[in-house]
């Protein structure tokens, strides 16, 4: 048996371990507060691009987990490959302007620019993977948020941001670089919100799919918690190294904080 008792950072995805399409998964508010209350920092790691911060503290509060300036989006990890006063083409949602603005970096919607950063927006289409591509070719460095080809849905899987990018990135002939989960940018984001007493062995990440959150521990060198409340059903082959393998939230916190 692992050893929790040097846990202090919970970095947990949103989808499929909090809630599943923004409904509650049950015990995962219970779950959060007791690994407040046992003195860890939780943070929320999500390659939710599109909403804005607000929009997911506020809809984190509604099931019970107050989180402001708790969230951490594939959004904010692109904009951390951005330089203040660049200009930024966004071919993506409303939390991209939010986090190239917060950067102090200028989100632009056509023209030249410094960066494209492609995100998951329902309104895409032709011409504006035209502007990007167009951008891109140009010479402006390409930043996709993530590159997930899918999201689950209750009426089943919808095109993700990693389908866009790829139209863009075929069309531009430039390979983007990545920032959300699993990779290096995400990562570097997550352990400067976690300040100068992280470390890997001091951190969890927690998450439902092994080829994001699983990586993603993998970056950060810190143990993979899988939980079973998402897109890997209970008893469903998993592709790679787990530390705790257990059914949601509720049990990772009662397993890294022991029998109250
Ligand atoms: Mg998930």
């Amino acid at each position: 048996m692992r050893d929790w008792s040097a846990t202090r950072f919970v970095l947990c995805d949103l989808d499929g371990v909090v809630w599943l399409a923004r409904e509650a998964i049950p015990g995962a508010a219970e779950g959060i507060a007791a690994l407040r209350e046992s003195g860890r920092r939780v943070l929320f790691v999500t390659n939710n691009s599109f909403s804005l911060l607000a929009e997911q503290e506020a809809a984190l509060a509604a099931i019970g987990i107050p989180a402001e300036g708790d969230v951490i989006t594939s959004a904010q990890a692109a904009a951390f490959l951005v330089e203040r006063g660049e200009t930024v083409l966004v071919c993506g949602g409303p939390g991209v302007v939010e986090a190239v603005t917060a950067r102090g970096a200028e989100p632009v919607v056509e023209g030249d620019a410094d960066v494209v950063v492609v995100g998951f927006h329902r309104d895409f289409d032709y011409e504006r993977m035209r502007v990007a591509s167009d951008a891109a070719r140009r010479g402006a460095r390409l930043v996709a948020t993530n590159d997930d080809p899918t999201y689950p849905t209750p009426d089943g899987p919808i095109p993700g941001g990693g389908a866009i990018v790829a139209a863009v990135s075929t069309a531009a002939g430039v390979a983007p670089v990545v920032a959300g989960k699993p990779f290096a940018p995400m990562a570097d984001l997550a352990r400067s919100r976690c300040g100068p007493t992280f470390t890997g062995a001091a951190a969890v990440m927690v998450g439902d799919r092994w080829t994001t959150d699983g990586l993603f521990a993998a970056a950060l060198g810190c143990p993979f918690a899988l939980v079973r409340s998402g897109v890997t059903a209970p008893g469903a082959h998993v592709g790679g190294s787990v530390d705790l393998d257990v059914a949601d939230l509720a049990a990772v916190a009662a397993t890294i904080i022991g029998p109250i």
